[in-house]
C-alpha cells in the first residue's frame, strides 16, 4: 500500500515535472517567437539567449530559471515568469530567490491569496527575512494590520535593523526608534525583489557614446585620501607589455612593504559570462576585489552576487539602473541607491557602504546625499579605459601607465578585455610583495593611518 502510493506520488511528481517544462518551454517558445517589445534592450534580449542556452543544456539549472523567470518578469510577461518560477520550485523547493519573485509576482497580478500561500511555504523552507518583510507588505495592503505587524517584528527578528522594517512599524503606529541618519528618505520603496521594471527599463547608455569620465583623484566619505596627480594614459606610443615589464614598472615605485597593495574594481556587471570568468581568475590568482554592481543586473543574477560575496570580495552599490546621480533628483536618486543597497545586503546578508556614482559624476549635493546614508563615495586613480578599445594588451598598457601603490582601479566587468589581462597583472603586482585588496580593507587602512 505505502509503495504503491509512493508510486503513484512519484509517478504525479515526474508528471507535473515534464508538464512543468513542457509550459516554461512553450512560453519561452512564445515569448521568443513574439519578441519582447522593440523597446526591449538589446543586453535584455541577449541575457534570455544565453540563460535560454543554459537551461536547455541543463533543465534543472535553478540559478538560470529564476533569472530567466525575472526576465520575463522585466519584460512585461508576468504570467509566463510565474510559470517558470513554479516549474523551478518543484526542482528545487530550498531555492528562496524563488518564493520572493513568485509571491511579489503574483502579488502584482492582483493574485493575492495565492502569493500569500507562496510567501508562507517559503517561510516553512527559510526564515528568510525578505520573505516575511513581502509578506508584512502584502497585509498591510490588505488592512490585515496586526499580521502585517508581526511579519514586520518577525523580519527584524531574522535581520535586526533592518531599516524598511523599522518603517513600516513605525507607520503602523509602533513605537520603534529610527536611525537619525536616514530622516530624509522616502518612506516606501515598494517590495523588496520585485520582478518588476516593466516596460521602459533604461539600462545602463551604451558606451562608448557616455564613457565615465576620467577622475584625477580618488575620495572616501570625508575626501581623506588626497587626490593625486594621474599619469596620462593616453601615450601615443603603445607597446604590449610582458610580464617582465609589468615588473621592472613596479620595482621602480619602491613603496614600502606596507603600502604595497591595490584594488581592483569593476562596474556595471553582474555579466552571466565576464562576471563569472573574472571571479574565476581572482580565485585561481588568490586576489580579493571589489564589484559595483547595478540593482538591476543583480536582480536578474543574485547567484553571482552571493558568490562574489562568498568569495571574499566586496559588493558595492552603482545605482539600480546606471543613471546619472545628478541628473536625477533628490528623492529618484536616493530610491535608485537605497534599492540597490537592500537587494545587495538581501543577497550578501551584509550591510553594503561603498556607492560608486555612475560615469564617476559626483557634485557637493551627490556626496551629501550618500554621505547622508552613512555610505562612502569610492572614486578611482588608475582608469583601464576598458570600454574605448578592448584589447587585453592596451587594457594591460594603460593600467600599468596609470597604476601605482595604494590604486584603485577602474574596470568594467561587462567588456571581456579585462579578464583576459588580469593574470598578468596580478602576478606581476604579486611577485614584488603587492595585496589585492577590497575597497572595504581599504577604507580600513586608511582611517588607521
Ligand atoms: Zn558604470
Amino acid at each position: 500500500m505505502k509503495q504503491a502510493l509512493r508510486k503513484s506520488f512519484f509517478a504525479s511528481t515526474v508528471l507535473w515535472l515534464m508538464l512543468g517544462f513542457l509550459l516554461a518551454l512553450f512560453s519561452a517558445q512564445i515569448a521568443h517567437a513574439q519578441g519582447f517589445d522593440s523597446s526591449s534592450p538589446p543586453d535584455l534580449m541577449k541575457d534570455f539567449e544565453v540563460l535560454r542556452q543554459r537551461i536547455r543544456k541543463n533543465p534543472r539549472d535553478i540559478a538560470a530559471l529564476n533569472s530567466l523567470g525575472i526576465i520575463y518578469a522585466q519584460a512585461g510577461k508576468l504570467d509566463d515568469a510565474t510559470r517558470l518560477w513554479r516549474y523551478a520550485l518543484n526542482i528545487d523547493p530550498n531555492y528562496v530567490h524563488l518564493y520572493n519573485n513568485l509571491g511579489s509576482a503574483l502579488k502584482q497580478l492582483g493574485r493575492k491569496d495565492e502569493a500569500r500561500l507562496i510567501f508562507r511555504t517559503g517561510l516553512t523552507r527559510s526564515s528568510s527575512y525578505w520573505i516575511h518583510y513581502n509578506l508584512g507588505l502584502l497585509e498591510k495592503e490588505d488592512r490585515n494590520l496586526p499580521a502585517a505587524a508581526i511579519c514586520f517584528k518577525n523580519c527584524l527578528q531574522q535581520q535586526p535593523g533592518f531599516e524598511p522594517a523599522l518603517r513600516q512599524l513605525a507607520d503602523l503606529g509602533y513605537n520603534v526608534q529610527l536611525p537619525a541618519t536616514t530622516a530624509a528618505r522616502p518612506l516606501s520603496l515598494g517590495s523588496y525583489k520585485p520582478p518588476v521594471e516593466t516596460g521602459n527599463i533604461d539600462f545602463y547608455p551604451m558606451y562608448p557614446e557616455n564613457p565615465e569620465k576620467q577622475q584625477n583623484g580618488r575620495t572616501f566619505s570625508s575626501g581623506s585620501y588626497a587626490a593625486k596627480p594621474s599619469k596620462s594614459t593616453m601615450s601615443a606610443t603603445f607597446t604590449a607589455m610582458s610580464l617582465a615589464d609589468c615588473d621592472k614598472i613596479i620595482k621602480e615605485f619602491k613603496a614600502e612593504s606596507k603600502d604595497r597593495f591595490i584594488a581592483l574594481t569593476f562596474d556595471d556587471g553582474p555579466h552571466h559570462a565576464n562576471t563569472r570568468e573574472v571571479l574565476d581568475i581572482l580565485r585561481r590568482e588568490n586576489a580579493k576585489a571589489t564589484f559595483f554592481v547595478l540593482g538591476s543586473r543583480a536582480q536578474t543574477y543574485p547567484d553571482i552576487v552571493a558568490r562574489m560575496a562568498a568569495e571574499g570580495h566586496d559588493v558595492g552599490n552603482h545605482t539600480w539602473e546606471h543613471r546619472g546621480l545628478g541628473k536625477s533628483s533628490r528623492t529618484e536618486a536616493l530610491q535608485s541607491l537605497q534599492r540597490t543597497n537592500e537587494l545587495i545586503s538581501g543577497i550578501t546578508g551584509k550591510p553594503c557602504l561603498i556607492v560608486r556614482p555612475p560615469f564617476g559624476q559626483t557634485s557637493q549635493r551627490v556626496k551629501e546625499l550618500i554621505h547622508s546614508q552613512g555610505w562612502h563615495e569610492i572614486m578611482w586613480d588608475s582608469d583601464s579605459r576598458d570600454w574605448e578599445n578592448k584589447n587585453p594588451d592596451r587594457i594591460l598598457y594603460r593600467v600599468m601607465r596609470s597604476v601605482s601603490p595604494g590604486s584603485i582601479v577602474l574596470f568594467h566587468d561587462i567588456h571581456p578585455g579585462a579578464a583576459q589581462m588580469l593574470p598578468t597583472l596580478i602576478k606581476a603586482f604579486k611577485n614584488n610583495g603587492y595585496r589585492f585588496i577590497t575597497i572595504s580593507e581599504l577604507i580600513a587602512i586608511t582611517n588607521a593611518s
